[in-house]
């Protein structure tokens, strides 16, 4: 049993359930969350019997192994990780404006087949558990180091790999650790879910009452140019999705944040911004257009930066505000969209090119 897959506030219980004083498990929880340590050695105030249980793996503490880390020219850093099974997922550390975002995974791969989403060509491997995102997290704050001028994570937004709304189960759970004072402790309005309009589960991931934003990737202004470059399309219309945000659970001022990828040629026109306008005109909500970002055998173009500012201009104009997606970490294909893993994993199972 990985411990990490059990809410922190449950520890004290699976420490007695194993004949252990419940405050074990707070002390744990220290250990992982906030001095960033797995190991059972490391953890001073524990005694050998404690230290057993969780080498021995009754209560583990097991996470995926780092695969590799790459930094970009403007500091983004790509981590990859390698499941126990084989998969390797990725997730991205973003420093911009004296903040420092980091983005995670719920899927290996994704099925919802997007066009314009190279993570889509790796199709879906499965679902991660709640201690595999978390360990991203760990992870990632590993990296950026604990001395007390380390950057920390401030903001964590789900736009890695997969689909986070179609793994409900432990995207819920991990929510609930990452925002949880004995956990990572990170304030729920700091946590972005971004969804390509599962409308069923945006209503439940508003039941669940977590208080994370949401945003949901549109990136078509009408049902019919949608459905060519995102297939879910077809099962869940524009008004359907419209009407789930409608219901979410919003506090005051905060809006949803509607993703539109710019593609050229295609989405990008003048007239597609006027109706997107008109669309969103009765809601709270903001657009991030995003430019396209290419992969190797990608079937779109990145449109010229004058379209981009055109598309932005025009949404200006009508009232809805819009920020364009600065791209980060490009050079390591970190950016949106960029994300895929499959040949790698591979190698490691078969342990390389070696014969
Ligand atoms: N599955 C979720 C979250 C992951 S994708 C979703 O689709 O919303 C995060 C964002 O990247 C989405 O808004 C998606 O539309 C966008 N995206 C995907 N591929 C892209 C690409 N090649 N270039 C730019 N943005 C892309
Ligand atoms: Fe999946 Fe999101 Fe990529 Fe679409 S854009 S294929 S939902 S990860």
């Amino acid at each position: 049993m990985n411990l990490l897959d059990h809410s922190p506030t449950r520890w004290g219980d699976l420490l007695e359930a194993q004949g252990q004083p419940a405050y074990r498990g707070r002390q744990i929880a220290h250990w992982v969350f906030k001095r960033l340590t797995t190991d059972p050695y490391s953890m001073t105030n524990l005694p050998p019997a404690v230290r057993r249980l969780i080498e021995e793996g009754t209560l583990s503490l097991a996470l995926p192994s780092l695969l590799s880390s790459e930094s970009a020219d403007d500091g983004t850093c790509k981590i990859a990780l390698a499941l126990a099974d084989g998969p390797a997922i990725e997730s991205v550390l973003i420093p911009r404006k004296g903040q420092m975002t980091l983005c995670l995974s719920t899927q290996a791969g994704c099925g919802i087949g997007c066009r314009f989403c190279r993570t889509a060509s790796m199709g879906l491997i499965r679902n991660l558990t709640v201690s595999e995102i978390l360990a991203q997290w760990i992870v990632a704050a590993r990296q950026l180091g604990t001395s007390p001028n380390a950057p920390r994570i401030d903001h964590i937004v789900f736009m890695g790999m997969g689909e986070p709304l179609a793994n409900l189960d432990a995207l819920i759970p991990a929510i609930r650790a990452l925002t949880h004072p004995d956990g990572v402790g990170l304030s729920p309005r700091r946590i972005t879910v971004s969804t390509s309009g599962l409308v069923p589960r945006i209503e439940a991931l508003g039941e669940a009452n977590t208080g994370v934003r949401l945003a949901v990737s549109l990136c078509a202004p009408d049902d019919a140019l949608r459905r060519t470059i995102m297939p879910l399309g077809r099962i869940y219309p524009i008004d359907q999705i419209l009407e789930a945000c409608r219901r979410f659970p919003l506090r005051n001022r905060d809006r949803i944040t509607f993703e539109y990828v710019l593609l050229a040629g295609v989405n990008d026109s003048p007239e597609m911004a006027r109706a997107l306008g008109r669309l969103l005109a009765p809601f709270r909500s903001k657009v991030n257009i995003i430019p396209f970002n290419p992969f190797p055998g990608s079937p779109y173009a990145r449109p010229s930066e004058a379209d981009v500012v055109r598309f932005h201009e025009i949404l200006g104009g009508l009232h809805i505000t819009a920020t364009v997606r600065k791209t980060m970490g490009p050079d390591v294909l970190a950016a949106c969209g960029q994300l895929a893993r499959e040949m790698e994993s591979q190698k490691v199972l078969t342990g390389g090119d070696t014969p």
